[in-house]
C-alpha cells in the first residue's frame, strides 16, 4: 500500500512539474507536439548510443593524451575567458523571469496591510472539499487542478477536516493565494506567480493562544441567543451536554437569564486561526441560581467542568446515545429465545434506528477499543471515570479521525448505526458496564464528579484565576443578600 501511495505521489509530482515547465516557457498550447518529438529524440538517442560508444572506444588509445594537455594549457593561458564566463552567469541570474517568480506569504500579508489585496478567513464546512471552495471562488477550472496538484505535493487533501481554517487572498475579487492551517504552528500555502502558475510551500511559525469572551442575556432560548451572540454551534451543544442535569436549560434558563462564555483558540503570526475554539469558562445566572464552571483537564485526570472549589459536575450516562429517533427492539436482561427455547442474557439494549443515524458518546471518556469484534461487528468501547465503561456494536462506520486513545465528550458523534457482525437489521447494541459488570442502560447511571485536592487543586485554581477576572467571587460563592434593617 505504502509503495503504491508513493508511486502515485511521484507521478502526480512529475505531472505537475511537466505542466508547470510548459506553462513557464509559454508553450502549453504545443505540449502534445513537443512531447511526441521529445519521445522520438529519446528513441533516437537510445538507438544511436551503443553505436557511438563503440566508435569512441576505438578512438580512446590515440585521443587521450593530447586532449588533456590542450585543456590544461587553455585554463592556464587564458584566465580572462573564465571571468567572461562568470559574467555571463551573473547575467543569467538577472533574467527578469526568475525575479518575478518569488511570491511569499509575507509579501501577500504586507500587501493586505497596504490595502492592495483583500484577505478573507473562512473554515471548511461539512461536506465541502477544497475543489468546491475553489469553484465558489470562481477560480478557472484549469487553475483549480494546478492548486490541488500543488498542495498535494505537501499534504494529503483527503485529510482536510470540517472546521479547518483557511485564509484567502484576493486581488480585485480573484484568488491569488490560499493558506491552510494544518496543525499547530504549521501552514501550507499556494500562491499565484505573476505568470499565472501556482507555487506551493509550507511555513512554520510562532503560535499564540488567545481568548474570546461572549456575554449576553437570553431571549427565549439559551442556544439561540448564544449563537446570535457569536458562540459557535459546537460550543453551545457542548455546554448543554455538559451542564444539563446540573441545570435545566428549558425551564431554568429562560428570558432575562444571562450568560458569560470564554473560549481559547490558537492563532499563527499571520492571524490564521488553527483548529477550533476550546471552552474554558461558562457562567449562567437567572437571578436565583448562579453557575460558574471552568472547563479544565487536570494532569493525568479526566477533563470536565469544575466549579471554583475544584469539584467537577456529576454526569448521567445517556440512555439512548443516538442523534435521532430510535426504538428498543430488544431490552436489557434475561430473555427467552422463542425458537431455541432457552434463556439468554442480553448484556445491553438494542436500539433500532435508520442506517447511518449518528451514534454519540454516552459520557466523556477515552476510546479503548475500536475495530471489528466477532459477532459485535464494528465496535467501539469507551472508558469513563469511576469504573464506568460503555460499548457500541454493529456500527456501519466510525467517525474518521477517531482511534484507540482518542478522548471524546458526552454527545460527540463517534460513528454511525449499521448492521455489521451478527445482526438482522440496522440497530445499535449499547452496553453500560460498572466495574466490568453489565448494568441496565436505561437505569440511573451517574458518573460521580471529581474533587481536586492538594497540589492538583492549587494548580487548577491558579489557572482559573488567569481565565476569569471574577474568580475570587466565584470561589467565595453567592454574596448573601443584605439583611433588612430591624425596626426600632
Ligand atoms: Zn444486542
Amino acid at each position: 500500500m505504502k509503495i503504491k501511495e508513493t508511486l502515485q505521489k511521484a507521478t502526480r509530482g512529475t505531472r505537475f512539474l511537466h505542466r508547470q515547465a510548459y506553462r513557464r516557457l509559454g508553450l502549453w498550447h504545443l505540449h502534445k507536439q513537443l512531447d511526441i518529438s521529445m519521445a522520438l529524440m529519446l528513441l533516437l538517442c537510445i538507438v544511436t548510443f551503443p553505436i557511438l560508444m563503440k566508435c569512441s572506444f576505438k578512438k580512446i588509445p590515440t585521443g587521450i593524451e593530447p586532449d588533456t594537455e590542450i585543456s590544461e594549457e587553455q585554463s592556464e593561458d587564458e584566465p580572462t575567458s573564465i571571468t567572461e564566463e562568470e559574467d555571463v552567469h551573473e547575467d543569467l541570474d538577472n533574467v527578469p523571469v526568475e525575479k518575478e517568480l518569488h511570491v511569499s506569504l509575507n509579501e501577500l500579508e504586507k500587501r493586505v496591510q497596504l490595502g492592495e489585496l483583500d484577505m478573507e478567513m473562512r473554515s471548511l464546512q461539512k461536506g465541502e472539499s477544497l475543489i468546491s471552495v475553489l469553484s465558489q471562488e470562481k477560480v478557472p477550472t484549469g487553475e483549480r487542478m494546478d492548486i490541488v496538484e500543488s498542495l498535494e505535493l505537501l499534504i494529503n487533501l483527503k485529510s482536510l477536516k470540517p472546521g479547518m481554517n483557511m485564509m484567502l487572498f484576493k486581488e480585485k475579487g480573484s484568488l491569488v493565494g490560499l493558506s491552510l492551517a494544518i496543525k499547530e504552528g504549521e501552514t501550507v500555502s499556494v500562491l499565484k506567480e505573476s505568470d499565472g502558475t501556482w507555487t506551493p510551500f509550507s511555513h512554520t511559525g510562532r503560535v499564540e493562544t488567545k481568548t474570546i469572551r461572549w456575554e449576553g442575556s437570553v431571549d427565549r432560548t439559551f442556544s439561540g441567543s448564544a449563537q446570535k451572540a457569536g458562540v459557535p454551534e459546537n460550543l453551545v451543544s457542548q455546554i448543554i451536554n455538559a451542564l444539563d442535569g446540573e441545570i435545566d436549560f428549558s425551564t431554568d434558563i429562560k428570558s432575562a437569564a444571562t450568560f458569560d462564555i470564554i473560549a481559547e483558540y490558537k492563532e499563527t503570526e499571520g492571524g490564521l486561526e488553527i483548529g477550533s475554539k476550546q471552552l474554558v469558562y461558562v457562567g449562567l445566572s437567572n437571578g436565583k441560581t448562579e453557575l460558574h464552571k471552568y472547563a479544565y483537564t487536570p494532569k493525568n485526570g479526566t477533563s470536565g467542568f469544575y466549579d471554583a472549589k475544584g469539584r467537577s459536575v456529576s454526569k448521567q450516562i445517556m440512555k439512548r446515545p443516538l442523534k435521532g429517533k430510535s426504538r428498543v427492539s430488544s431490552p436489557f436482561g434475561v430473555r427467552f429465545h422463542p425458537i431455541l427455547r432457552y434463556k439468554i442474557f442480553h448484556k445491553g439494549v438494542d436500539l433500532a434506528a435508520p442506517m447511518n443515524t449518528p451514534i454519540v458518546a454516552a459520557a466523556d471518556g477515552k476510546i479503548d477499543l475500536l475495530g471489528r469484534k466477532g459477532g459485535y461487528g464494528k465496535y467501539i468501547s469507551i472508558v469513563h471515570a469511576g469504573g464506568w465503561k460503555t460499548a457500541y456494536a454493529h456500527m456501519n462506520g466510525y467517525r474518521k479521525d477517531l482511534k484507540v486513545g482518542s478522548y471524546v465528550k458526552r454527545g460527540e458523534v463517534i460513528g454511525y448505526v449499521g448492521s455489521t457482525g451478527r445482526s438482522t437489521g440496522p440497530h445499535l447494541h449499547f452496553e453500560v458496564l460498572k466495574n466490568k459488570q453489565a448494568v441496565a442502560p436505561h437505569g440511573n447511571n451517574v458518573i460521580q464528579g471529581n474533587q481536586l485536592i492538594g497540589f492538583a487543586l492549587e494548580q487548577f485554581q491558579s489557572w482559573a484565576e488567569t481565565i476569569h477576572p471574577d474568580f475570587k467571587q466565584h470561589l467565595a460563592g453567592k454574596i448573601p443578600p443584605v439583611p433588612m434593617p430591624k425596626p426600632f
